[in-house]
């Protein structure tokens, strides 16, 4: 198991959530500096890439498919569009029959790059994610199955069953005072130095007030917003299913503002090489400005490959 503290391993991110994020100006005008330059930097190499390698002739399959059984987060970070209080979303429980249709799919296409069961949400909410992290491990042997969780639900017993299935499990344990949570604390406790989860169970002690990036143009605890000349690579790699069984644009894409497809009418396949999620890669190629989510996004994914350049 390995703990990490965003904060105490980091000096300059607490220096920056104690003397830059009170003062939001200052703090946008940092991100603005810092993604600038990254803007700059990596627009050609992005573009390049996509050229190469995501072309709309020969578009590889998606490599990190997101779902989300449950729309619904028990969490207050102040940073997440769906925090308990921000959350427009209509409540949904994704049908079972929907999610073993999605398992036989990515069966079917022996599937073996990574599958989040989670996404916008609390995954342990949904009780039934114990079973079905078990089914989509039976039907993808060689998946990299993963699930990040506020860690507020967990016990000795859920832990067990989740990491007897999972390749990684990440708990987020959001604490202001940077403490472990009592449900964090006991699993820390039982593992006790295991090292069979070594590589298997991370911990992250953050912040629940955190400032991060504006996520999809939304503005939770963000002030001020600017445009990005990069193209994003995320709709060339993921492919994200909403409990309502509707497709959207990215893991970005909480409240299913950019609908591409529905699971529950169409094939996975039929979605990703489909019209519309076609048409959203060529606006996003021209610019971001063509997406209405994607517009003030501040979000430069580059891959580790992409960052040798
Ligand atoms: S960051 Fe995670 S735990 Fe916090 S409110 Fe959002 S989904 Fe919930
Ligand atoms: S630019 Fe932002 S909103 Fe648009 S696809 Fe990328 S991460 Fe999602």
């Amino acid at each position: 198991m390995k703990i990490t503290n965003n904060y105490t391993d980091h000096k300059v991110r607490e220096w920056i959530y104690k003397r830059v994020a009170k003062s939001p100006n200052l703090y946008e005008s940092m991100i603005k500096g810092t993604v600038f330059i990254k803007d700059l930097k990596y627009n050609s190499i992005i573009r390049n890439s996509i050229e190469q390698h995501y072309n709309s002739k020969n578009l590889p399959l998606f490599t990190h498919v997101f779902i989300e059984t449950i729309s619904r987060c028990n969490g207050r970070c102040s940073f997440c569009q769906v925090n308990i209080d921000a959350d427009i979303r209509k409540f949904s429980l994704m049908s079972e029959e929907t999610f073993l249709n999605i398992i036989q799919q990515l069966k079917k296409l022996n599937y073996q790059k990574i599958l989040y069961f989670h996404r916008n949400n609390e995954a342990l909410m949904d009780k039934r994610v114990y079973k079905f992290i078990q089914i989509a491990r039976e039907n993808l042997p060689n998946a990299n199955i993963r699930l990040f969780t506020n860690g507020t639900l967990l016990n000795v017993e859920k832990f067990k069953s989740l990491t007897k299935y999972l390749t990684m499990l990440k708990i987020n344990n959001y604490n202001d005072n940077l403490e472990l949570n009592e449900p964090t604390k006991e699993i820390v406790n039982y593992c006790n130095n295991d090292s069979q989860y070594d590589n298997k169970v991370k911990i992250s002690i953050r912040r629940e007030t955190e400032l991060l990036k504006n996520r999809a143009s939304s503005y939770v605890n963000r002030k001020i917003s600017f445009k990005l000349k990069s193209p994003c690579l995320y709709p060339f790699k993921q492919f994200n299913i909403c409990a309502s069984g509707k497709v959207v644009l990215c893991c970005n894409d909480a409240w299913e503002e950019e609908v591409l497809g529905d699971i529950n009418h169409e094939s996975m396949l039929d979605i990703w090489y489909g019209d519309k999620f076609k048409d959203i890669r060529e606006k996003n190629i021209k610019g971001r400005d063509n997406i209405k989510i994607c517009s003030s996004c501040d979000i430069l994914h580059v891959p580790k490959t992409l960052r040798k350049n």
